[in-house]
């Protein structure tokens, strides 16, 4: 991710964001940061960026040609690097803060991580001239209802929060995952030593070392306060709450809904007599079921409700029913769906872990990209290294060599599986996963895969392992220019 800020205090923003997490995740190349000078672009021989509001008032404005000529350089080094390749050439996002703005929220920041490049506009005195901004900016952000000197401390708020998003910025993908908001939430109170401080004592549970009562507690506590300091999002987790309830009907064939929406990677965009859609922003994938594979209209409705937007950004979609497999192909006739997989969804609802009769297996770390086993047929290489920056890819060895392969993807279904010809049929594949599924359990998850319909060996190894199938089938969409 690419951060590019246009400010009159460079120093101020470059100071402030090369410490901490942020100063590291610049140094390991997670992000990068650009602070331009806008005054360095005047045309003004002393140096003036600013001048007086036409039809009067209190204090100056920051005058549109320096800030246009800086954003037109920032810009033309973008659209360059991008020459040459097939990427459609347009400029990046330009988000301009100010109070007159969109409220920046969680996530807002989860929208805005997925892009690949940002361009942030500092104002000052006043604002800004709004010809530049008419003619530069995309996005109007606000950090509050109150009003500030200058732009730089929002952005840097913003940037901070949107880098905590960007793999392998912070330790872990659970970290992100386990702080305020997420799933509506906020954080459960913590404690660190000593056990008792000025006659205060650590609650007892949280000693215990039982980590099934511990998650359990914060739950509770994250419950109990987010209803107490936030009525408003806590209205927004009982809804939420209600679906997962309503899907639990049919655990095996909807288990990746009820766990986007239980792991915070997910949003109920409809919810009416049975018909449910739920996106799963981590892997921009539409989650589509409907009561049964005739209910044309529960389709139909669901489809129609569901915002423009939010259709156009998916990448992907699952559905439980031909039905609706038919309404999302015939929705945007330009940009047509297509079925790339009919499949069974496997779910693991046990609590205890599964025996790895393979031993030798590990996570895999960044370095060892180039050591995978590279005819692996199905995923691309960006994948399998977005997959080791995530912590979620693990390799089993033999012979001194990685000779197979698992994971999950960024919705944390299991899958990756690649086992190379020579050590098949040696349990290792079956191990691999078995690996994962404890892994996901440790995190509190319940494990889910889906499986090719067709495919009858690994169908056999999800029984064989304890999984259950769902009876129904699920027909996975992408859309055509994705393939192409
Ligand atoms: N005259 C402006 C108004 O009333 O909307 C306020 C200008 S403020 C003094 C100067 C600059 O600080 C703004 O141009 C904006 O870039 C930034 N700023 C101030 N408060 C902000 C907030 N709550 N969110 C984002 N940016 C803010």
């Amino acid at each position: 991710m690419k951060f590019k800020v246009l400010t009159l205090f460079p120093e101020m923003v470059l100071s402030g964001l090369h410490t901490s997490i942020t100063g590291k995740a610049i140094e390991n190349d997670r992000i990068t940061l650009d602070a331009v000078n806008i005054r360095d672009y005047t045309q003004d021989k002393h140096g003036k960026v600013d001048d007086y509001t036409y039809g009067g008032g209190a204090g100056m404005l920051m005058q549109a040609q320096p800030v246009y000529d800086a954003w037109k350089e920032v810009t033309a080094a973008a659209l360059n690097r991008e020459k040459g390749c097939e990427v459609q050439r347009r400029s990046p996002r330009t988000i301009y803060v100010t109070p007159q703005g969109r409220l920046f929220t969680q996530e807002y920041a989860r929208e805005l991580a997925k892009e690949e490049e940002l361009i942030f506009l500092c104002g000052h005195y006043e604002g800004v001239d709004q010809r530049v901004l008419d003619e530069i900016v995309t996005d109007y952000v606000s950090i509050g209802d109150y009003v500030l000197t200058g732009g730089e401390l929002p952005v840097m708020v913003m940037i901070d929060a949107i880098s905590r998003l960007v793999p392998g910025v912070l330790h872990n993908e659970e970290s992100a995952e386990t702080e305020s908001f997420h799933r509506h939430l906020l954080e459960y109170p913590q404690y660190s030593r000593p056990e008792i401080w000025r006659g205060k004592e650590v609650p007892k549970l949280l000693l215990s070392g039982d980590h099934k009562k511990i998650a359990a507690w914060r739950l509770e506590e994250s419950v109990r306060i987010t209803k107490e300091r936030r009525p408003d999002l806590y209205a927004a987790y009982e809804r939420q709450e209600n679906v997962i309830k309503q899907l639990s009907g049919n655990k095996r064939l909807h288990i990746h809904m009820m766990e986007a929406l239980r792991r915070g990677r997910g949003e109920v965009l409809y919810a009416k007599d049975g018909a449910i859609a739920v996106y799963d922003y981590s892997c921009k994938t539409g989650l589509f079921t409907v009561r049964a594979e005739d209910d044309m209209q529960g389709a139909e409705d669901m489809i129609s409700a569901i915002p423009e937007a939010v259709l156009t950004e998916m990448d992907l979609a699952v559905t439980t029913a031909e039905v609706l497999n038919h309404q999302l192909s015939r929705l945007r006739a330009e940009q047509p769906w297509r079925v790339s997989a009919e499949c069974r969804q496997a779910c693991y609802t046990q609590k205890n872990p599964l025996a790895v009769r393979h031993k030798d297996i590990r996570l895999l770390q960044e370095e060892e990209l180039t050591c995978l086993p590279m005819h692996y047929a199905c995923e691309s290489e960006a994948c399998l290294a977005d997959r080791l920056r995530a912590k979620a890819l693990f390799g089993a060895f033999a012979d001194g060599k990685i000779v197979g392969i698992a994971g999950w993807y960024a919705d944390g279904g299991i899958g990756l599986l690649y086992v190379e010809e020579p050590y098949r049929r040696r349990g290792i594949g079956s191990s691999l996963e078995a690996f994962c599924i404890n892994r996901q359990l440790e995190m509190g998850f319940v494990p889910y895969g889906r499986i090719s319909a067709d495919d009858a060996s690994v169908l056999q190894m999800q029984e064989k392992l304890g999984l259950y199938l769902s009876e129904r089938h699920l027909w996975c969409l992408e859309r055509k220019s994705w393939i192409n």
